[in-house]
């Protein structure tokens, strides 16, 4: 099956990304094809194509896709032709209109849920999952800050929050994504430049600080997220939009208070069959109840995934990106 596929020869800007047509081969023993009906836009894509992940190079692009089987190799049991499936990894090769994968890499969509839908939420609600359900559960009436919550994880994760009974403090980049956060259920919503953060949300808090802080943004946001977690609470430092968090001194999570701290990978907390099947599950059964929405904030053709790379570190986008083959 021919396809066109991203490649990157060297890492750097979105303009390296590059396009090939390549013949993919029939799917070999526990193989299947997947023509992908939409490519869902992560953050991470970006530190692949930056080298912050070093990758193989050259190296193919994207981790999230939704989309029909097309065609499956001997031994494949668990799906079969027309199904409709998403994936998140393992070969990062989702920046294409067919993928080649293998069949435990695959998650049936139920009738509810469009091909859409599964693109723009699978690796970020499953991410969701481990966050809010086994990095840093937070019971409920605790207080919990989200980070970048009108963004792809964070608008996913306000929500989870919620429905857990827990009582969220957001912050974001502008006024409207601060709103955005107040309707999806946040109780508080801080502009993510405004003032010391920190001291908002003690406040807030009656002094006590937050029982856990989320925090995809890494480097701008690690103080901040030290001073405002309460004692023995926890920080699940998950991600580095603004740069990797380096050089931490153990001492200051004794000094704000005997502070855990978890830098958790999904491809970990996702490995066993058993994980996997039950964090979907949830995920599907949160979205089919109403509870959990999902924003498309963005759609681009496939082609300029380039821009999408530019919107998305340019701060510019909110909830999750699509890429339409
Ligand atoms: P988002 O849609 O959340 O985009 C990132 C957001 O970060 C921006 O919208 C922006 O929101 C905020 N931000 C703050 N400072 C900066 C900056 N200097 N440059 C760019 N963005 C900045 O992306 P995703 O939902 O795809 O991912 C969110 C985070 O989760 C990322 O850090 C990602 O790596 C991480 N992640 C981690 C996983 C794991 O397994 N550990 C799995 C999946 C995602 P605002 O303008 O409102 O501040």
């Amino acid at each position: 099956m021919r396809t066109r596929q991203a490649i990157i020869e060297q890492t750097g800007g979105p303009e390296v990304i590059q396009w090939r047509e390549i013949e993919l081969p029939d799917p070999g023993p526990g193989q299947v094809l997947v023509r992908h009906s939409a490519v869902g836009l992560n953050f991470i894509d970006t530190y692949h194509r930056s080298g912050l992940y070093p990758i193989d190079l050259p190296g193919t692009l994207g981790l999230e896709a939704a989309g029909t089987v097309e065609a499956t190799g001997d031994g494949v049991t668990h799906v079969k032709v027309g199904d409709r499936v998403a994936t998140f990894g393992p070969n990062r090769a989702a920046y294409a209109d067919y993928q080649l994968t293998t069949e435990d890499s695959l998650f049936k969509v139920p009738e509810g849920i469009s091909l859409e839908v599964a693109a723009a939420v699978l690796l970020k609600g499953l991410t969701t999952e481990m966050l809010a359900e086994r990095v840093a559960p937070v019971t409920p009436g605790g207080w919990a800050l989200v980070h970048a919550a009108a963004g792809g994880v964070g608008q996913l994760l306000v929500q989870w929050l919620v429905a857990r009974g827990v009582r969220v403090i957001a912050t974001a980049g502008s006024a409207e994504k601060c709103a955005r956060a107040l309707a999806l259920g946040a109780e508080h919503a801080i502009d993510a430049g405004a003032g010391d953060l920190a001291a908002q949300v003690r406040e807030i808090t009656g002094g006590a600080g937050v029982r856990a802080s989320y925090d995809g943004v890494g480097k701008a946001t690690w103080e901040a997220s030290l001073a405002a977690t309460g004692r023995r609470g926890v920080i699940a430092s998950f991600g580095n939009a603004s740069g990797p968090v380096t050089g931490v001194n153990l001492g200051s999570l004794a000094a704000a208070g005997s502070l855990f701290v978890s830098r958790p990978t999904l491809f970990d907390y996702y490995r066993e069959p058993t994980e996997r099947a039950e964090g979907s599950a949830k995920l599907w059964s949160l979205i089919e109840s109403g509870r959990l929405t999902v924003e498309i904030g963005q759609t681009y053709p496939l082609a300029e995934a380039a821009q999408a790379h530019r919107d998305i570190e340019g701060r510019r986008t909110t909830g999750s990106t699509l890429l339409v083959p």
